[in-house]
This record gives C-alpha cells, structure tokens and sequence, in this order.
C-alpha cells in the first residue's frame, strides 16, 4: 500500500448560477461537497482517504472574486478571491495591510495562487493565518441560501475547530470589512516551526488607531489564532489598553493578560506552555510596533 494513497474519485462540477448550488446541495446533500481552491479539501480527502462523491466549483459565480472597495462602504471580498489577488491589492495595502502581511504568510506564492481568503474562513482551522486579520477588521460573513442572504460576525460564524455556523443549504459568498478608523496601524505576526509556509504556531495581528476619547488616546484591536479552538480578540485586554498610557510597562502587562486568557492545547508542533509564551511575546512584539508607526 503507498503511504501516500492519492485522491479518492470524485465527480467534478461547476456551478455557473446561485440556483445551480442550490439545487446540487439539495440533491446530493452529504455526498457533495464545494470547492474553491482546493488546498484545504484536496489534502482532507487525500488524507481520510475518502471524501464525498461530487465537489462543486464555486470559484465563477458572479462575484466571487470581486474585491471591491470605497471609503464610505468599506471592502467586500468575494468569496473565491486568491490570497495573492489580496496582497496585491492597492486599496488593500493602503486600508487594510494586515490582511496583505497575513496573506503572505499562508503557504508558497503558488499555493496562495489557488488558496481563497473565503476556503481559509470556511475551514475554520484554529491555525488559520487570515483570521486574527480579519477579526480586528472586524470582518463579517456573508452567506447565501434560497432564502437569500445573511450577514454573521466570525465569532458567530466559527463555533469550533473545523466548525461553522453554515447551515446545510448555506454558502459564503462574500466577506465586508468596515472601512477602518482614520491613520489605522498594524502588525501580524505569525511563529511557524520553519519561514518556508508552515503553518501558524501562533499568529497575533494588532491593530491601532487614535482615539482622543480614550484616557490612552488610542485603541487597540488584538486577534490571535492557534491557541484556542477558533481564533479570537481579546476585549479585556483592548478595553485595559485604552484605560492606560502605552508604556513599554502597560504593554507587557497587556501581553500578559492575552497570555493568561490564551487556551492552546498539546500538539506535534509546540507545547501549550511555550505556545502561551509565544502568545505574550508576538502581543508585546506587535503592540510596541503599533505603537511606534502611530507615534
Ligand atoms: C502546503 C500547504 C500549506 C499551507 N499553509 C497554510 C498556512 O501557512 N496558513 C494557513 O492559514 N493555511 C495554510 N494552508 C491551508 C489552505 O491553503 C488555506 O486555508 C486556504 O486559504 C484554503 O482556501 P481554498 O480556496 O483552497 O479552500 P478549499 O480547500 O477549496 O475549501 C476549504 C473548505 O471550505 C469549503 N468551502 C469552499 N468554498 C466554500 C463556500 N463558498 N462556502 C462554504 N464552504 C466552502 C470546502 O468544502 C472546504 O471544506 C496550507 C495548505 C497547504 C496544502
């Protein structure tokens, strides 16, 4: 037997409509399964070595790869854009450059040519490096049905590793990101065991902006992944940081609190002690940096 059985059989199809998906999901419900980049799925099925009998190509549904942004709506990303069409983005590196930074970090430049920023959301990995980004942009889902479409915040959406609040006939078809405050900084970053694409050991995105009405004049938003079963902010942690002055002292006091509130557990690629650290020294790291870029 190889090690390495290749992909079970499939059917492949490719929905050209809204209507298309719905009547596939209808029909095949379990036994079907949709597929954007595949860089997730292919390698799940690979490795069960079973996988559902039908993927359906979402990818050329109307919009699913339209980035698309103004400073009065924000930015609206279709569910099949690439994480490389992200990190290109000019718009994107100007309001939103922690999604470019998180972006670059998935993977190798050709995965990232076929890997989506929506694959990455619906796979709800703990380790997922676009969502401590999209968590301090505060990014919200948007998933059709036939009964049209609704909007979840991603702390709704992720329930658990692997798990999403999607019902059965439901899909992501885009994600919104506000248009973020005026003179926004931010920082991600990410521990891998290697810098050659592996995945994230934790990953901490900080993103600052001022805020006269705050006794710190500023406020922080902190995402973190990989140490809990979905990623997370830490609002306790944001609220202590705006009540104080950003001193090198109240930072690594705030570091810590993200510490202790971090829950990661035992894997193959770091002990949750030392994953726990990491997590206070990439929040200390990505605070002061913030802090600098907004001085
Ligand atoms: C070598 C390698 C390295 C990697 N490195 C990283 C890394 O460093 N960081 C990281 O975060 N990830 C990494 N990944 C994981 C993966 O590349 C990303 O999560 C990617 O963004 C997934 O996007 P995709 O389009 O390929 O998703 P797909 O594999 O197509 O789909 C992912 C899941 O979402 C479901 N799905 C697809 N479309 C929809 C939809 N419209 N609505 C609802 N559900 C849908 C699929 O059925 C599947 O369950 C790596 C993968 C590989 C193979």
């Amino acid at each position: 037997m190889l090690a390495r059985p290749g992909l079970p059989d499939f059917e492949y199809i490719k929905a050209e409509t809204f209507q298309d998906v719905f009547d596939w999901m209808k029909e095949k419900g379990d036994d079907l399964k949709l597929l954007m980049g595949g860089t997730d799925l292919f390698i799940q099925m690979r490795d069960r070595g079973e996988g559902p009998g039908f993927l359906l190509d979402v990818k050329g549904l109307p919009g699913m790869q339209e980035i698309s942004f103004d400073r009065k709506n924000g930015l609206k990303v279709g569910a099949a854009a690439t994480l490389n069409s992200l990190s290109s983005h000019p718009n994107l590196l100007t309001y939103y450059s922690i999604l470019c930074q998180a972006a670059d970090t998935v993977g190798n430049y050709q995965l990232r040519n076929l890997a989506t920023l929506g694959g990455n959301i619906c796979n709800a990995s703990p380790s997922a490096d676009m969502s401590p980004a999209a968590l301090v942009y505060d990014g919200i889902v948007v998933v059709e049905s036939p009964r049209g479409e609704r909007e979840l915040s991603l702390d709704q959406f992720w329930v658990g590793p692997g798990k999403t609040a999607l019902e059965k006939d439901e899909f992501l078809k885009r994600i919104h990101f506000p248009t973020p405050p005026d003179k926004a900084a931010g920082s991600y970053y990410k521990l891998g065991r290697s810098k050659m694409g592996d995945l994230a050991i934790v990953g901490v995105a900080v993103l600052a902006f001022p805020d006269p009405n705050q006794p710190a004049g500023v406020q922080f938003r902190i995402g973190i992944n990989s140490t809990a079963p979905t990623a997370y902010r830490v609002p306790a942690v944001e609220e202590f940081l705006a009540q104080s002055p950003t001193t090198d002292e109240i930072l690594y006091k705030a570091a810590e609190m993200a510490m202790d509130i971090s829950a990661p557990i035992e894997d193959q690629r770091a002990t949750a002690i030392y994953q726990k650290k990491m997590v206070r020294n990439l929040v200390y790291k990505g605070l002061k940096e913030v802090r600098e870029i907004l001085k």
